[in-house]
């Protein structure tokens, strides 16, 4: 197959619409045409008020029949459900068009019409606001395959979503990542872990339809050995993801029961105390500083120093800071120990703070210190909560970032899973150009978003 930058049709794509969308939207407009020249007489007329036509009424049947088996949306994965509350309105506005459709001539509609109308709403109305409904849950909801195409070894299937769609810049994310991933792996002596099958989408995360992936930036089913990606983030963060999920792939294709053994016994055996101390310890000192003088400051600076003052001891604004100033190691153990801590924070966004009357998250750590135990030789925050994504981020960062990322012990450990995994050849940066992302912005580390503090605290600070 011709690799992409064979293909402009695809490549300018930008309307952010599904074959599904545009077909509903045109059905709508056939039925809104013919309802509104039904019911003008009847409706928008002042004084004298006409019965509709009969050739009207056979128009608007014509254009709902035409209508109704596109509302009735069927996901082609059968786990897949409407939430209930839309799904009853799409049952209504069925209903109400089924009535109108039903009726065996002008006269008949025009009862209709008067007994869909209430006080305070009228057919059209009424019909306006289901049918914008309707759009909208597909336009959300729907998605589409897209021709596949291949970028070296993988053969890529991308998906339109009513959420995105595939513009260049997506593309070529798509292209660097594929083709910087093999070539790093390649100079690692992962070469046998390059190509297979990957599912694209044009979107920051997966949606909910990508087989229980939603939310993540990446993900790997070990059952059939695909990988989705999501492409619409930046390209290094979108790369950092794509290692990460063939780590899992060298992780149950590759190492071994023996091996997963001792990976999990290491995973379970390293754990004790984190150096809680050294968090609260730093943490304080920066909530409690004497004020900067904001008068040099600029606007948004002195607005920290405001938030820092007032809400310094709150999760998310120490996060804020940690990954502002990229205090990558300090983020990290913040997030795990407030994970274990529980922390809990809820924001208000009427007052844009935190809520009141509630404990702050430094505090809520310093109430827990003494019961707080962690994994102890963690790459990120999310390494620390599961052995298998220990493994994924290991691999990751040893190959994206280099073996010094890594703590001596988990380096030694991911050797000993993977002999074959070597230093890398040709320099770190040979593939990775800038693409104005530092490190600092890039706190979740990589791969999929997991349950943890972090979360919480992205959550919370909007
Ligand atoms: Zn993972």
């Amino acid at each position: 197959m011709p690799p992409y930058s064979d293909r402009p049709s695809m490549r300018n794509r930008t309307a952010a619409q599904t074959a599904n969308y545009v077909r509903l939207q045109s059905a709508m407009k056939g039925v809104s045409d013919a309802l509104m020249r039904a019911a003008r007489r009847s409706m928008f007329s002042f004084g004298r008020r006409e019965p509709v036509s009969d050739a009207d009424a056979n128009a608007l049947r014509v254009a709902i029949d035409g209508a109704l088996p596109l509302l009735d949306f069927q996901f082609t994965d059968p786990k897949r459900q409407l939430p209930s509350k839309l799904a009853n309105r799409l049952r209504n506005f069925r209903k109400m068009l089924t009535r109108m459709r039903d009726a065996s001539n002008g006269e008949a509609l025009d009862a209709v019409f008067a007994e869909l109308s209430g006080k305070t709403t009228d057919v059209w109305r009424k019909f306006i606001e289901y049918r914008d409904e309707a759009l909208a849950i597909v336009n959300a909801l729907d998605e589409e395959f897209l021709e596949s195409y291949s970028v070296g070894s993988y053969s890529v299937q991308p998906f339109n979503t009513g959420r995105g769609d595939w513009d260049d810049e997506k593309w070529s994310t798509m292209k660097y990542v594929l083709t910087a991933g093999a070539d790093l792996l390649e100079r690692h002596g992962m070469g046998r872990f390059v190509g297979g099958a990957v599912l694209a989408y044009p979107t920051r995360t997966l949606p909910p339809s990508a087989g229980g992936g939603g939310g993540a930036l990446a993900m790997y089913r070990r059952t059939d050995d695909i990988m989705w990606i999501a492409a619409g983030g930046a390209p290094k963060r979108v790369l950092h993801s794509f290692i990460h999920e063939t780590g899992h792939r060298v992780y149950w294709r590759f190492i071994g029961n023996v091996g997963r053994a001792a990976w999990e016994a290491y995973f379970e055996g390293d754990t004790g105390t984190p150096d809680v101390d050294a968090v609260i310890r730093a943490w304080e000192a920066w909530a409690s500083a004497r004020q900067v003088s904001t008068a040099d400051m600029g606007m948004s600076d002195s607005t920290d120093e405001f938030d820092r003052m007032r809400y310094g001891r709150y999760l998310a604004y120490w996060m804020r800071h940690l990954m502002k100033t990229g205090q990558r190691e300090m983020s990290m153990w913040t997030e795990i120990i407030a994970d274990k801590a529980g922390v809990d924070e809820k924001y208000d966004t009427m007052r844009d703070a935190p809520r009141r009357n509630q404990v702050p998250g430094l505090d809520q750590i310093i109430a827990k210190k003494s019961e707080i135990r962690s994994f102890l030789t963690p790459v990120t925050a999310y390494s620390a909560t599961e052995a298998g994504e220990l493994f994924a981020e290991a691999f990751a960062h040893y190959i994206v970032d280099g073996p010094n990322r890594l703590h001596p012990r988990l380096r030694a450990m991911l050797r000993q899973a993977v002999p074959i995994m070597r230093v890398g050849t040709g320099g770190p940066l040979s593939l990775r150009p800038d693409y104005g992302e530092s490190d600092a912005a890039l706190p979740r580390g990589g791969g999929e978003e997991g349950p943890s503090a972090y979360r919480v605290a992205s959550r919370f600070i909007g």
